[in-house]
């Protein structure tokens, strides 16, 4: 029923420049004197519709315009970086190789297949990279299919894990946990906080599944005004141009000229008893319909921490698990010290630990035992949820890629430069591809300029080099760039520079706020222009913090000009300003006066 009002209401959202919402009655206001009532779910969604993306979409005919390797003739360049040269060069990416290649041009067939495109999951990336090829004059096709988790069956809508149960949910319970500890600080800035502040749990997990359902129908009327034909569809290769389709009401068989898979990953169980029976993984956390209470924790990576932070942040008792160290893959001092500050606040890690077997007791809590994996030694502890955070595996298995003829990595796809695997027309992007960072803003752009190269004429390839990211630790941590053991991998510890500091913010002096474990550094090399090869910072809002910067650091950012460029004071960010202390000098790095 929603969904055929659905054009209605977009239209309207996009002729509307203000959109007014009572968090109540979801009664939408607007300067056209149109009152429309929406489900609040709705409603606050379409509080956030972005502007619509202003590009003229290429008409059928000029799809047949193509030159005759498939390339339209008069093709629009945007998002090209205007041919095959790289952009700047920065000294650790390899981006001339990645240019050597040639982008693969398609032969068309013209209409004798169903799309000319098909994109196979409908997440980040293939959301992306259909909706940016039917933009660009092709037919496309996107296929979506959630599998019920094993555990508790949850299941979700379109969208893919970033929306459904991955950085939105994420974000908004992190977002709950800190506004709890906000209300404890507010009493010491002179607020009158009474009453002992208690979360609720069930009203959390419904505004945060309110809001995915918001985001869902959005997502669905966009492919419906966008043109993308959205099929609700568990996709498996017959051949490489063939795909069956199982929907709901039986099976589908299409054809395309291209393929693109998008299929990403879901959560690992691992291999003991009472795993899948007992134990819940992020799939299931953020709907889950009881309190989680004392949770184990298995994993030390970015999901782990982030759980374990805002169920702390939320009154809960989270224990971390950790196999062998805290965040692989990251800057180990800075892991570290997001390990140091989480137990500073009362979360206790269980080092070099794995779990052996999980059952669930009379009372109903799970006994779960486990081994110290250095000296053999076994314990147990009674939990109220057990949570797996230990990975995600790519979902090939439902693919059939072997009729295809797709070449398979430990469950991941490997491709090219070009996101091209072994088979001519299929490609793939995002989670699922091998070797590459599993982040949606890498899935959304590497997806979009795929259809562009592909559809567009465009020839800008997906740079994979100095993602920045964000771990949303109750202390975030945010870095772009090289990790300090790998620069010194890579060029020597003699020819790294590291400029470090600790720091204090502002906002924490009053509510007497811990900032022990408030640090950054800037990884550099040593002579020369003392170009910066990555960022690190702990600390508030280190997402905000390190974005910009790391639009500096692609550009080629030096020592000299991060210390003379003026701070925003009184603000965290400006510390990177304010760097002058190296590691190799052995000076204290604590700061020693706020303003001068
Ligand atoms: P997905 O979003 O997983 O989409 C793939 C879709 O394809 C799914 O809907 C799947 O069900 C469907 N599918 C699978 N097989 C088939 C098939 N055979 N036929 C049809 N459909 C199929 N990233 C960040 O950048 N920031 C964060 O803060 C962040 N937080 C995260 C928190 C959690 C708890 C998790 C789990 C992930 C987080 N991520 C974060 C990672 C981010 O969610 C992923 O990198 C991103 O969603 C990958 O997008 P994708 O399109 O490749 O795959
Ligand atoms: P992850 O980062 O790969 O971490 C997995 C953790 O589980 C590691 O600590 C690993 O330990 C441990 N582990 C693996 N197998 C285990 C086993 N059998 N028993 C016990 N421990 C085991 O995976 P993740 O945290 O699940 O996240 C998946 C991906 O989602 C990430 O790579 C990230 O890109 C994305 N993500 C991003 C964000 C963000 O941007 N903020 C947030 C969440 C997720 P070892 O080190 O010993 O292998």
């Amino acid at each position: 029923m929603i969904l055929c009002n659905s054009k209605i209401s977009v239209t309207f959202v996009r002729q509307c420049s203000t959109i007014l919402t009572s968090p109540h009655t979801g009664i939408i206001q607007n300067r056209c004197s149109l009152t429309t009532r929406v489900p609040n779910w709705i409603s606050s969604s379409l509080n956030c519709v972005q502007p619509t993306y202003q590009r003229t979409m290429n008409s059928p005919g000029q799809r047949e315009s193509r030159d005759s390797t498939g390339t339209p003739s008069g093709g629009s360049s945007i998002g090209s970086s205007g041919g095959a040269t790289p952009p700047f060069q920065h000294p650790h990416c390899d981006r001339t190789a990645m240019y050597a290649q040639p982008v693969r041009k398609l032969s068309t067939k013209g209409g004798s297949y169903d799309y000319d495109l098909i994109v196979i999951g409908g997440g980040s990336a293939g959301l992306a990279c259909a909706k940016e090829a039917v933009l660009n004059g092709a037919r496309v096709a996107c296929l979506d299919y959630v599998k019920p988790t094993p555990t508790l069956g949850t299941k979700w809508g379109v969208g893919g894990t970033c929306v459904n149960v991955g950085c939105i949910p994420k974000k908004l319970m992190h977002q709950a946990s800190l506004l709890g500890e906000a209300v404890h600080e507010a009493a010491a800035y002179g607020w009158n906080v009474n009453e002992k502040i208690k979360p609720d749990w069930n009203k959390l997990v419904q505004s945060v599944q309110n809001h995915i359902k918001s985001v869902n129908w959005v997502t669905r009327v966009d492919l419906r005004d966008k043109k993308v034909e959205y099929i609700n569809g568990l996709g498996s290769f017959v051949d490489s141009h063939t795909l069956l389709a199982k929907l709901k009401s039986g099976e589908r068989t299409i054809t395309a000229q291209t393929f693109v898979i998008a299929v990403g990953g879901r959560p690992r169980y691992p291999d003991i008893p009472g795993a899948v029976e007992y134990g819940i993984t992020s799939d299931d956390l953020f709907s889950l319909d009881r309190e989680p209470g004392k949770t184990l924790v298995v994993g030390a990576g970015y999901i782990g921490l982030e759980c374990a932070g805002f169920l702390k942040g939320l009154g809960y008792e989270p224990t971390v698990m950790v196999r062998s160290i805290v965040l692989r893959g990251f800057d180990q001092q800075m892991a570290e010290l997001v390990a140091a500050s989480m137990e500073e606040r009362g979360i206790p890690f269980l080092r070099k630990s794995v779990p052996l077997s999980v059952q669930k007791q009379d009372d109903g809590k799970l006994l779960v035992k486990y081994k110290n994996v250095e000296t053999d030694e076994e314990a147990e502890d009674v939990f109220d949820t057990v949570l797996w955070a230990i990975g995600r595996k790519g979902l090939v298995d439902d693919l059939n890629l072997p009729n295809a003829g797709v070449t398979v990595q430990k469950d991941k796809i490997p491709v090219d430069s070009q996101e091209a695997t072994n088979v001519a027309n299929i490609y793939a992007v995002g989670d699922i591809i091998y070797g590459k960072p599993e982040l949606t803003p890498v899935a959304v752009l590497a997806g979009r300029l795929l259809a562009r190269r592909l559809y567009g004429g465009a020839t800008q390839r997906m740079d994979y080099n100095d993602v920045a990211t964000t771990v949303f630790t109750p202390l975030e941590y945010a870095c772009v760039g090289l990790s300090e053991e790998e620069a010194v991998k890579q060029y020597g510890a003699d020819e790294i520079e590291v400029f470090h500091g600790y720091y204090k913010p502002t906002e924490f002096f009053i509510p007497q706020k811990s900032v022990r474990y408030c640090y950054l550094k800037a990884v550099a090399e040593r002579h020369g222009d003392q170009r910066v090869y990555g960022l690190h910072y702990i600390g508030p809002v280190a997402g905000e913090v390190i974005q910009g910067f790391a639009a500096a650091l692609k550009s080629g950012l030096t020592i000299n000009t991060l210390i003379n460029t003026v701070g925003i004071h009184p603000t965290t960010a400006e510390e990177f300003t304010r760097l002058a202390i190296t590691k190799r000098s052995g000076l204290d790095p604590t700061p020693a006066s706020c303003c001068s």
